[in-house]
């Protein structure tokens, strides 16, 4: 479900035509619905009514402040894997008291600024980290709470580069060495154990691991309770995944009801951390054809988008449809569409059916919205994307284009080499 649509041949995001923006602000640019955004949160939210529960949305999919301040608007607090989230997540006025802090590699700096913020709690993802925790919250005073981020072993069915809940992953501990990390916990003085977390990968498609990950996850709080350990907050993370292309996957309404058949939801306090189905489909990067040209019969299209402004296509092999901003004659040609990058893998599609498009005119990579613009880079010193917010007919920049001076203004020559 998204707020993109054609009116008279145009693309429209809500009432506001993207060629209209483009013309005002240039090329690439991300765009973003905020009533697609807003659609998804309360389908999410509404799942788990009169549940208690944090939605705590994973900030890495799409951390421009302005989603952020959408996402506190509606009660969402965030799941946050570095400082720097939680820097964007407290400006943006997300309540420190919904924010978790999931990562295997929080810093000693990341773990004194999260327990100065007072977070809700963190996702602890190795015995080092735990100890590490207690020492630094013991200097400040502080106690901090706690939950052991889980490994299931079970497998997402999703691909590869997004699955994490396997025994082979870097993320979490093993279910099985789960209570003992547990009980060394109880016997730290500066940590206090509220919950047991677990996400298990991106963009699944099927409910069925969903499932076999909580019931795990049930037994092993079952016998942590055996042991009077209060498990206040069961944080079953993100991973719910959307329709790029042909996917069905399960609804928030379908998950929840599956979720609520295994879990008795009035002792804990659900915890979740959607990302990609928050914001996926509420984004659209836009970019220009710069030329078409052909090499052995081979059609390409060639746009001022490229991988380092959505990297998901050659990293993920992930498809996004592409559709015209004009609609033009309907004639389609099959064509690979490539960015300036000077690296093959440099594509948005291949061997794609997309509309006959000539230079000069527009195209919208559909669903970006999600691990778009926070996996950008400034790769062959191009700036980064332009990012819009539209909310009904107006549309607001709420992330100026990176100019030549953005690109160097960290960076120093120092004298003695010149
Ligand atoms: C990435 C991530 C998420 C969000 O995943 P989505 O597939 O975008 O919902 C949630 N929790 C953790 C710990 C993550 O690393």
């Amino acid at each position: 479900m998204d707020f993109f649509h054609y009116k008279n041949g145009k693309l429209f995001c809500e009432d506001k035509g993207i060629a209209e923006i483009a013309e005002l602000i240039g090329t690439p640019f991300y765009i973003y619905s905020h009533a697609t955004l807003t659609h998804h949160y309360r389908v999410f939210s509404d799942a788990f009514k009169d549940k208690a529960k944090i939605i705590c949305y994973a900030a890495k999919a799409n951390s421009n402040i302005a989603i952020l301040r959408v996402l506190a608007s509606l009660g969402a607090g965030a799941d946050i894997v570095s400082g720097g989230e939680l820097f964007r997540s407290l400006e943006a006025g997300i309540p420190a008291s919904k924010i978790v802090y999931s990562g295997v590699g929080k810093t000693p700096t990341e773990i004194e600024y999260a327990l100065q913020a007072d977070i809700l709690m963190f996702n602890v993802e190795s015995l080092q980290e735990l100890d590490a925790i207690n020492t630094i919250a013991g200097s400040m005073g502080k106690v901090a709470r706690v939950a052991m981020r889980v490994n299931p072993d079970v497998d997402p069915q999703t691909h590869p580069k997004i699955s994490t809940g396997l025994k082979e992953n870097k993320f979490g501990v093993d279910i099985k060495e789960a209570p003992a990390y547990y009980q060394r916990a109880q016997q730290l003085d500066n940590v206090e154990i509220v919950g047991i977390s677990c996400h298990i990968g991106s963009q699944l498609t099927k409910i069925a691991p969903f499932v076999d990950a909580l019931k795990r996850i049930k037994a092993l709080m079952e016998k942590l309770e055996g042991w009077g350990i209060d498990i206040k907050y069961l944080d079953l993370g993100g991973g719910l995944g959307i329709t790029y292309k042909d996917e069905e996957p399960p609804s928030p309404a379908s998950y929840a009801r599956e979720i609520l058949s295994v879990i008795d939801s009035s002792k804990t306090t659900l915890i979740f951390e959607p990302g990609r189905v928050l914001v996926g489909n509420a984004g659209v990067l836009v970019t220009r054809v710069l030329y078409t040209k052909e090499n052995h019969g081979k059609k390409f299209v060639v746009v001022d988008a490229g991988m380092n402004d959505l990297i998901r296509p050659s990293f993920y092999e992930s498809y996004h449809k592409i559709q015209p901003v004009y609609v033009g004659t309907g004639k389609t040609v099959v064509a690979d569409v490539v960015g300036p990058i000077c690296e093959t893998g440099d594509y948005l599609a291949r061997q794609r059916e997309i509309a006959d498009v000539q230079q000069g005119d527009l195209l919208a990579v559909m669903s970006s919205g999600a691990y778009g613009f926070t996996m950008s880079s400034n790769y062959n010193s191009r700036g980064r994307a332009a990012e819009v917010l539209v909310a009904g007919k107006k549309a607001h920049l709420i992330r100026k284009r990176e100019k030549y001076q953005d690109l160097i203004k960290l960076e120093r020559i120092p004298k003695q080499i010149v």
